[in-house]
This record gives structure tokens, sequence and C-alpha cells, in this order.
């Protein structure tokens, strides 16, 4: 853990490697301050993640560390990659640690749509 109690940012996360283009993407929305591209395993018609170029683990580090600008600037571009799918619905989604099954320690919205997504969470058995 580091000091504000976060844990620390891994700069080797896939998506780090990502934004330094280490590795490629299908890249839907590039700004100042965030990029969008196709989820490689997309889970509806439309599956895309929208991430800070900072270097944020979580929604509560972006939220508490961001400038105003890197935050406006990323929830504009998820308006943006949204838009197009407005008229029938879409889903934003955002896991954040161990109880979410967080994959990727990189902050990211999910944008899904283009289908009829079911319930918003599994039910346990
Ligand atoms: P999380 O579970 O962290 O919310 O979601 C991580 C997402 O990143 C998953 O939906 C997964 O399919 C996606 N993902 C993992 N590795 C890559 C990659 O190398 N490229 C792309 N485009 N998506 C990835």
């Amino acid at each position: 853990m580091s000091v504000n109690g976060l844990p620390p940012y891994d700069t080797n996360n896939i998506f780090a490697r990502i934004l330094r283009g280490e590795i490629p993407c299908k890249r839907v929305l590039e700004t100042p301050h965030a990029l969008a591209f196709h989820d490689i395993a997309p889970q509806a018609p439309t599956h895309i993640l929208v991430i800070p170029k900072g270097p944020y683990v979580s929604a509560t580090d972006f939220n508490a560390t961001a400038s105003a600008e890197e935050i406006a600037g990323f929830w504009r571009a998820v308006g943006q990659v949204s838009a197009p799918l407005e008229g029938s619905g879409y889903r934003l989604l955002a896991n954040m640690g161990h109880d979410s099954g967080q994959e990727v320690p990189h902050f990211h919205v999910h944008v899904l749509g283009g289908r009829a997504l079911g319930p918003m969470l599994v039910r346990p058995a």
C-alpha cells in the first residue's frame, strides 16, 4: 500500500503498455486526457474501454488525485464514446479492486451496448 492507502500504480500493467504504444489496440478515440479502444474479449456488440492517460489505479485514486482538467476530459471522452448508443441504451461499468474482479490495475470504464444487457449483477447461487 502507498501512503494514501491506495495500492501503488504498476507501470507495466497492460493498459500502461498500450498507452506507451508497446501493445497495439483498436483505437476508437484519443484526446489529451483519455484513450478509448475496443476490448480484446468483447462481451457485447459494443464493448469499448475508456482509460485516463495518467497513472491511476482506480476511480478512488483518479477522483482523489487527478486534476480537474483530467477528470473533465476523461468523462467527456466517455460521453463521446457512449453517444452513438444513446438511443438504444448502454451500460457504463468500472471494476475496482479484488471483490469486483478488476483484472487490469489502471482505472477504466467499460462502455457496453448493442444488445439487451440483462441484469446488472449475477445473483449468488
Ligand atoms: P476489468 O476486469 O479490469 O474491469 O477489465 C479488463 C478488461 O480489459 C477485460 O474486459 C479484458 O478483456 C480487457 N483486456 C485485457 N487485456 C487487454 C488487451 O491487451 N487489449 C485490450 N484491448 N483489452 C484487454
